[in-house]
């Protein structure tokens, strides 16, 4: 017969699931969590709960938010003339502890998940959209494509400055580096 605890197992499946957990990690955090410290435990479940629960896309850019308009959308002293459009919400949160901008943002995942008319809503009175995409082939596709659907507006385009490197993901770059990148940025 095998040994077997069902509930640990089941906790160890549970974190294995998540990026970048692997088996060993997984059953360091299982066991920390019901052997050693329910207290945290209890705490974990209770936030994972809340975030899950009331953290939703916003309505105008699709960063996180917890209202209908995020934090960004809804706050008048940003500038809502410059726009970053970028892949995830998580690289809003790279930008926006680089401090180098106050403008607001689009999210766009992949071309194909892209809704026309939403993207107009999102870029009425900008007049610069900059594309905080890491450089590849998929990216530059998608900024051909953006650009070109957005062709005829009053709009400069730029992208951030090389130096990013190819096919890294822009919350693995660091702060100095992206703060460069931003400010260095090209028309295109
Ligand atoms: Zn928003």
């Amino acid at each position: 017969m095998k040994y077997r605890i069902e509930a640990f197992e089941n906790l160890v499946n549970a974190f294995q699931e998540m990026p970048s957990i692997g088996k060993k990690s997984a059953i360091k955090m299982a066991y920390h969590l019901v052997m050693e410290d329910s207290f945290s435990a209890m705490k974990l479940a209770h936030a994972i709960e809340e975030g899950v629960n009331s953290i939703r896309r916003c309505k105008k850019c699709h960063n996180m938010s917890e209202n209908e308009l995020c934090s960004i959308c809804s706050d008048e002293y940003r500038d809502n003339e410059t726009l970053c459009i970028v892949q995830s919400a998580k690289d809003i949160l790279t930008i926006e502890e680089s401090k180098q901008f106050d403008g607001v943002y689009y999210v766009v995942s992949e071309v194909r998940d892209m809704d026309e008319s939403h993207l107009f809503y999102a870029v009425g009175g900008v007049n610069e959209i900059i594309f905080a995409f890491p450089p590849s082939i998929a990216t530059d596709t998608m900024i051909l494509y953006i650009e070109d659907k957005l062709l005829g507006l009053n709009i400069q385009f730029t992208k951030i400055a090389q130096g990013v490197p190819t096919g890294v993901e822009l919350e693995n770059i660091d702060v100095v580096s992206l703060s460069r990148a931003l400010e260095a940025r090209v028309r295109i």
